[in-house]
C-alpha cells in the first residue's frame, strides 16, 4: 500500500544525505501541508454556493490534491528555497550546507524545483536554483540532542505583496501604538487586494530593525494554523486581525467572499526607541513547508 498524504515520513538516516534532502524537499513542492489543506476545505464550505469565491478555492483543492498523486509542484513558482536549521553542539553547518546544495540541484533536475535564481545585474539564469545567497540557510545552535532543519518554498508572487511600514506613518494616522498597528495590519491586506494568491496567512513581526522584523514575520510562516499565539496580546491581535481582515471581501484570488486570509500570525521584537517598524511577509495558500527531525540516525519528515 502506497503512503497517505499525512503520513510522517520516518527511517533511518541513509549514507548519502543528499538523497535524504531531496526527498525533504519533493514533500516541501508536492505535499502541501495538513493544516492549510483542512484550512481551504473548510472556508470553501463557508462560501456561498455558485460564487467565484467558492468555484476558486474548488480548483485550488484540486490542484493541491492532483499535485501530490502526481508527484509535481504544487505551483509552477517554487520560490526561494529557505532552510532554518536547529542544531547541537558537533553539528557540521558546512556539510549541511554543501549536502543540502547539491540536493536543491538534484530536486531542480528532477522538477521539484523551477530554476529560479537569477543574476540580478545580467539577468542570467544559474538553472540549478543556487547563486550568490541562495539557498537561504538559517543556522542556530541549541541545547536540543537532535537537529530539526524546516524548509520553506516562498513563492515571489506572495513575496512582493508584503510591505514595512514605519510608525508613525502619518498617510494612514497610524500612530506608535496598538492602533496604529492595527491600522497597518488591515492597510497590507487591502493594499494586497487578492493579489500574491489569496487567500494565504498574513505574518506580521512588531519591532525589531529593518531585517530582524521582516526575518521575525517570515518565521511565523512556520507556525501551525491552529496553535495560539503564548503572548495573550499578540493572541488577541491574531484574532481580531484575522476577523477584520475577512471581512473586507477581497476573497478567493481577489475575487470577493468570506475568505481574504487563511490565519495571522504575529511575533514582537524590542526595538530602538528611534524605530518602529511593523513587517508584514504575506505566504499565499501554497505555504509549503516542512520539518525534518533527525535523531539517532533516524529522520521523520513531516
Ligand atoms: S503567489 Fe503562491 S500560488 Fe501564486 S504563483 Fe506565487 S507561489 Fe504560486
Amino acid at each position: 500500500m502506497g503512503k497517505n498524504r499525512f503520513d510522517v515520513l520516518s527511517g533511518k538516516v541513509p549514507d548519502d544525505m543528499k538523497e535524504l534532502y531531496v526527498t525533504l524537499i519533493r514533500e516541501a513542492s508536492t505535499n502541501l501541508p495538513k493544516d492549510i489543506t483542512d484550512k481551504l476545505e473548510i472556508q470553501k464550505q463557508k462560501e456561498q454556493d455558485g460564487s467565484q469565491a467558492k468555484k476558486a478555492l474548488d480548483i485550488i483543492i484540486k490542484n493541491i490534491d492532483m499535485a501530490y498523486v502526481k508527484e509535481t509542484p504544487i505551483c509552477q513558482d517554487t520560490g526561494t528555497v529557505i532552510f532554518h536549521v536547529h542544531y547541537p553542539l558537533g553539528f557540521s553547518t558546512l556539510k549541511f550546507k554543501n549536502d543540502i546544495t547539491e540536493a536543491v540541484r538534484e530536486a531542480t533536475r528532477k522538477g521539484y524545483l523551477r530554476p529560479n535564481a537569477v543574476d540580478s545585474i545580467t539577468g542570467k539564469n544559474s538553472g540549478d536554483n543556487t547563486g550568490l545567497g541562495l539557498p537561504s540557510f538559517y543556522f542556530h545552535e541549541w541545547e536540543k540532542d537532535y537537529v530539526e532543519v524546516k524548509t520553506m518554498l516562498k513563492g515571489g508572487g506572495s513575496e512582493n505583496t508584503g510591505i514595512q511600514y514605519s510608525l508613525p506613518d502619518t498617510r494612514l494616522g497610524a500612530g506608535r501604538d496598538l492602533k496604529g498597528i492595527k491600522k497597518v495590519i488591515l492597510d497590507s491586506v487591502v493594499k494586497a487586494q487578492g493579489q500574491g494568491c489569496a487567500p494565504g496567512v498574513l505574518c506580521v513581526g512588531i519591532g525589531g530593525d529593518r531585517v530582524s522584523g521582516a526575518l521575525a514575520a517570515k518565521e511565523q510562516v512556520f507556525r501551525e494554523l491552529d496553535d495560539v499565539n503564548p503572548d495573550p496580546v499578540l493572541a488577541e491581535l491574531e484574532k481580531e486581525m484575522y476577523e477584520k481582515a475577512n471581512q473586507l471581501g477581497v476573497g478567493p484570488m481577489g475575487f470577493g467572499g468570506e475568505t481574504s486570509l487563511l490565519g495571522v500570525k504575529i511575533a514582537k521584537l524590542h526595538r530602538l526607541p528611534a524605530s518602529f517598524f511593523v513587517s508584514v511577509v504575506y505566504m499565499c495558500w501554497a505555504a509549503r513547508k516542512k520539518t525534518m527531525i533527525i535523531k539517532d540516525n533516524h529522520y521523520t519528515i513531516q
